[in-house]
C-alpha cells in the first residue's frame, strides 16, 4: 500500500490579540484532521521578534505536534541567531526552515547584511544543523525572484543541501508542470532531498496577485481570469480557491508527490475543504 500523504499547514503570528484569538480557534479546527507538522512563519525586529518566538513556542506546547521554526538573517548577528536556535530548542522545537529573508524594499531589492550576520541562507542552514536542528530550506518552483535562471536556483539549493539541508517547502505555485520541472531538476543533481509543495488555497484575488508579484509566481492566465471574473464575490472567490488547489493536489498525487503543505493564513475553513476533498485525512 502507498505511505499516506504527509500533511503540513503554516501559520504567521499575529500582530495583536484579535489575531492571536483567530488563530488558536484556527489551529483547533487543523488539528483534528492529524498534520504531520505546522510550520510558523517568522518576522524579523524587536517585538515582531519576541512575539514570533512566544507564538511558535506555545503552538508546539499546545498541540504537541512536531513544528518546523521558520527563521530568517534579516537584521540579526551570527550571536543572536545562535540565542533564537537555543530558545527553539528549549521549546522542543528541533526542525527549522533555514531563509535569508527580504531585505526591507522586497525580495528583488539589493541584500545588506547584518553586521556579523549572514549573507545567506546555506550560512544558517550549517549553522543550525551544527546545532542539532534538522534543517529545511525554500524551494521556488517559478524560480526565486532575484534569480537569473533555474541553474543558478540549482546552484544554490545544491549549496543549502551540501550545508545539510534534508528537506525543501516550496513558494506556492499554480502550475505541475513548475513542479514537475523543479522535481526533474533536483532528481538530475542527484540532491538527496525530501520536496514538500506549497499550496495556497486563494480567498483574495487582490491579496494574492500582490503575493505573486512579490514572489515571482506565475498564475496562468486561464486561472487570472476566473479569479478575476468573480474577484468581488468573496464566496464564490473563496469556492474557486477551493476548486483550483484541489484540481492541483490532484495532478501533484497523480504524479506522485505524497507531501502536501497548506499556506493556511491563519484561517481553517479553506484547507479543510481542499484536503476533505482530496480523501487524504
Ligand atoms: C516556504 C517558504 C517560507 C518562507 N518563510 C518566510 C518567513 O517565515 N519569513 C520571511 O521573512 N521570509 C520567508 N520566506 C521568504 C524568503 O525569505 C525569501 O524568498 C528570500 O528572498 C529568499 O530566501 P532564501 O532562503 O531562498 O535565500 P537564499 O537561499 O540566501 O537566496 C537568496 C538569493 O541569494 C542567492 N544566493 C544564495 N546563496 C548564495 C551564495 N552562497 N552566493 C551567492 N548568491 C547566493 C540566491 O540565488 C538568491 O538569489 C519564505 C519563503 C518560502 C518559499
Amino acid at each position: 500500500m502507498d505511505a499516506p500523504t504527509t500533511l503540513s499547514f503554516e501559520f504567521f503570528p499575529p500582530k495583536d490579540g484579535a489575531g492571536e484569538e483567530r488563530l488558536w480557534h484556527t489551529l483547533a479546527q487543523l488539528t483534528d484532521i492529524t498534520p504531520d507538522f505546522l510550520s510558523v512563519t517568522y518576522g524579523a525586529g524587536g517585538s515582531t521578534r519576541d512575539r514570533t518566538l512566544r507564538i511558535t513556542s506555545e503552538i508546539t506546547a499546545r498541540t504537541g505536534i512536531p513544528t518546523v521554526a521558520h527563521l530568517t538573517c534579516v537584521g540579526a548577528s551570527g550571536a543572536e541567531l545562535e540565542s533564537v536556535l537555543t530558545q527553539y530548542k528549549s521549546a522542543g522545537i528541533n526542525r527549522v526552515l533555514a531563509l535569508r529573508g527580504d531585505p526591507p524594499g522586497g525580495p528583488r531589492d539589493t541584500w545588506v547584511r547584518t553586521s556579523d550576520g549572514f549573507d545567506h541562507a546555506d550560512q544558517l542552514v550549517a549553522k543550525a544543523g551544527a546545532m542539532g536542528f534538522d534543517v529545511g530550506v525554500a524551494i521556488f518552483p517559478d524560480g526565486h525572484p532575484a534569480s537569473k535562471d533555474r541553474a543558478e536556483d540549482l546552484v544554490t539549493l545544491k549549496r543549502k543541501v551540501d550545508a545539510g539541508a534534508t528537506f525543501a517547502i516550496s513558494q506556492f505555485f499554480f502550475n505541475v508542470n513548475s513542479w514537475q520541472r523543479l522535481m526533474n531538476d533536483v532528481a538530475s543533481a542527484g540532491l538527496n532531498l525530501t520536496l514538500i509543495p506549497g499550496i495556497m488555497p486563494v480567498t483574495n484575488v487582490k491579496q494574492i496577485i500582490r503575493f505573486a508579484e512579490l514572489s515571482g509566481t506565475e498564475i496562468p492566465p486561464a486561472i487570472r481570469s476566473r479569479f478575476e471574473a468573480v474577484a468581488d464575490d468573496p464566496v464564490a472567490v473563496a469556492q474557486l480557491g477551493v476548486e483550483v488547489a484541489t484540481a492541483l493536489c490532484h495532478e501533484l498525487l497523480e504524479i506522485g508527490v505524497n507531501a502536501l503543505h497548506f499556506f493556511t493564513l491563519n484561517s481553517s475553513p479553506a484547507t479543510r475543504e481542499v484536503v476533505a476533498n482530496l480523501g487524504i485525512r
